[in-house]
């Protein structure tokens, strides 16, 4: 799949549900309205679009949510999605999680022919980890990550940067995930969704952390890229890799190769637009896919140039009206 830019387009993000067992600040409000279940794609119905992407040419797909490892028997869909990668048909199949549930899942998840997984984890300290994520508990979400390394799953936890939240502990970071052998990724804070908080104070452009990193640590670019936005370093002190996700700061979309769609199966072609394509109607009009791959490729079709994202005084409301957890992070 070519869009109107060029830009072949790879891969897919599936949010398989908008609900969460946490509630992190900057990305949802604590008394979230949830969809009704009756509104979600069944698990079936998620094989089917996301198998239909991978004959139209997707060769990796990325499950999230809201919290993925939260819908009922969703283990069965990675499974079943896995034959893709048996055929060759499809490079990887991954997932976001928040990694409570991976001490339950970690195994399952390997024997379905998942390789990697990106674990959110916003602090070290048992006592912010809960301020951040409102009732998380640390030590679960550690045995998560212990039960993913002892899976034999690649790591890689992905920080979202707040300005006086957690900044003091990027160093830290660093250097424990070098020492655990976990790729780490900082991510700037985007204006999706309306959540109880002020935004333009949390906001931190990663240029900074950047920067401030660099007092400590040598990081040197390396052209590295794992199929997603982020731009990596290697640290010389620790071996590890660094990477940073600048939506704000820099613009990624020349070379965006990823659409994504909701658990109520609506493509959004852009994370930062409203412009999106239902693809419901087409898969529920019947067993034979003609309609829902005309409506993929006529969707593809419409993926625009780029996103602007802007956080400042003047702009402090939502981008877009979703949040994260309903078009999938
Ligand atoms: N629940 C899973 C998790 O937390 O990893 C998967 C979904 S979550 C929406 C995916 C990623 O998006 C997480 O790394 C999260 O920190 C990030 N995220 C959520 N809201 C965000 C926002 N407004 N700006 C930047 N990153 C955000
Ligand atoms: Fe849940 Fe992930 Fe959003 Fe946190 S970032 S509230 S874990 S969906």
């Amino acid at each position: 799949m070519i869009d109107s830019f060029g830009r072949s387009i790879s891969y897919l993000r599936v949010s398989v549900t908008d609900r969460c067992d946490l509630r992190c600040v900057y990305c949802m409000s604590e008394d979230m309205t949830f969809l009704p279940k009756k509104d979600l794609l069944s698990l079936e119905e998620l094989d089917r679009v996301c198998s239909a992407f991978v004959s139209l040419g997707v060769r990796k797909l990325r499950i999230t949510g809201g919290e993925p490892l939260v819908r009922r028997d969703v283990l069965s869909l990675f499974q079943n999605l896995g034959r893709h990668l048996k055929t060759g048909d499809l490079d990887e199949l991954t997932l976001t999680t928040n990694g409570t549930q991976l001490e339950k899942y970690a195994q399952g998840l390997v024997a379905a022919g998942v390789k990697r997984v990106n674990i959110s984890l916003d602090s070290l300290d048992a006592d912010r980890f809960r301020t951040i994520t409102r009732w998380g508990s640390h030590a679960q979400v550690m045995t998560g990550i212990r039960a993913a390394q002892a899976a034999g799953l690649k790591v890689k936890i992905n920080v979202v940067a707040m300005r006086g939240v957690n900044e003091d502990e990027f160093d830290d970071l660093v250097a424990w995930c070098g020492q655990e052998g976990f790729d780490l990724v900082f991510i700037e804070t985007m204006p999706m969704g309306d959540i109880d908080g002020d935004r333009t104070s949390q906001y931190l452009p990663l240029s900074l952390v950047r920067a401030k990193l660099a007092r400590r640590w040598t990081l040197d670019a390396i052209p590295d890229t794992t199929g997603g936005p982020a731009r990596y370093t290697r640290c010389a002190e620790t071996g590890g890799r660094v990477g940073f996700i600048t939506p704000m700061t820099h613009n990624f979309c020349e070379s965006c190769n990823r659409v994504r769609l909701t658990c109520t199966g609506m493509l959004y072609m852009c994370l930062g637009q409203d412009d999106d394509a239902d693809l419901r109607a087409p898969l529920r009009a019947g067993a034979d896919d003609g309609l829902l791959l005309a409506a993929i490729e006529e969707a593809i079709g419409r993926k625009p140039k780029g996103h602007d994202f802007v956080i400042d005084r003047r702009h402090n409301r939502p981008a877009v009206s979703r949040t994260m957890s309903v078009t999938g992070g």
